[in-house]
């Protein structure tokens, strides 16, 4: 692992099922670009929500990868290990005021929290509660590298958020950006569908004095009934007997030159990295599996 790049990104899928063409997408689009910048690429599984996931999937997920010729630097981490990590970045925030407990119920809490718990004397708040984020930021600007200038009103269009969950779980916001620290990742490249949740996650790094990656959203891949790929829509999982056409597949769905002469999958990798570039992925939001450019 080349710990002086200065370029580290990494891959980090949940694992509620094996990879699918989607999440294949995802993995190729940080791979490549990693690799094409002579950085590391590192592996995270997201298995912060048990209920929700299978446990065979990050096995699987590994033996995809692996056969795809898509390897990853260093070790494996696992966020279902990394408990004390977000608990100690949870107990900093509550010391410094910058989040409070909420028992409210879901069902009486709009999509954009009103603050109803807030300022509630410590002690009054019902048990089980969740956590929040305060959130006093009235704008968060990025510079995406695919997509260009994105702006958010936090306040307005996301309120105070959930960092742990009223079930005891931490909430993926809180560990994805306790961990992309932790793990020093420079570049996140990920599809467009994590959009919304990046000036949430810069906003929490802020208040945890961590510093914030560059981010780089990528279209996501839609099914034939026009929703996103994902398990929930019964998406197949890729075939390791057909990783040639898979790479193939992905590179021209990120809109990349593919090597369709290359039949040996390392050659074809090498060949990808080489031609990889960012700027020729298509700046949407989603794509339809079969219709690119439509
Ligand atoms: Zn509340």
């Amino acid at each position: 692992m080349n710990l002086t790049s200065n370029y580290i990104g990494r891959f980090a899928p949940s694992p509620s099922g094996p990879l699918h063409f989607g999440s294949l997408v995802a993995a190729v689009a940080s791979f490549m670009d990693a690799r094409r910048n002579d950085g590391t690429w590192l592996l995270r599984i997201e298995d912060l929500d048990p209920p929700r996931e299978s446990i065979s999937a990050p096995a699987r997920i590994i033996d995809q990868l692996n056969a795809h010729h898509l390897h990853w630097d260093g070790d494996i981490l696992y966020q279902s290990l990394r408990q004390d990590a977000y608990s100690a970045a949870l107990d900093r925030l509550m010391q410094s005021g910058l989040a409070y407990p909420c028992d409210c119920t879901r069902k009486n809490t709009p999509a954009v929290y009103p603050g109803t718990c807030r300022d509630k004397p410590p002690g009054t708040v019902g048990k089980p509660h969740a956590f929040r984020l305060r959130v006093d930021t009235p704008m968060i600007s990025i510079e995406d590298h695919i997509l260009g200038p994105q702006q958010w009103q936090l306040g307005k269009d996301m309120g105070d958020f959930i960092i742990k969950r009223k079930d005891a779980l931490f909430a993926y916001q809180l560990a994805v950006v306790v961990d992309d620290a932790f793990q020093h990742i420079t570049h996140v490249v990920r599809g467009a569908d994590l959009l919304e949740s990046t000036p949430g996650q810069i906003y929490l790094a802020g208040r945890l004095n961590l510093p914030v990656p560059h981010y780089l959203h990528f279209p996501v891949v839609l099914g034939d009934s026009g929703d996103k790929l994902s398990k929930q829509t019964h998406a197949a999982p890729v075939s390791n007997h057909d990783a040639v056409n898979n790479l193939k597949h992905s590179l021209g769905f990120l809109g990349q030159q593919v090597p369709h002469r290359a039949t040996e999958i390392g050659k074809l990798v090498d060949e990808a990295i080489a031609n990889w570039n960012v700027n020729a992925i298509p700046k949407r939001l989603a794509i339809a599996q079969f219709l690119r450019g439509s």
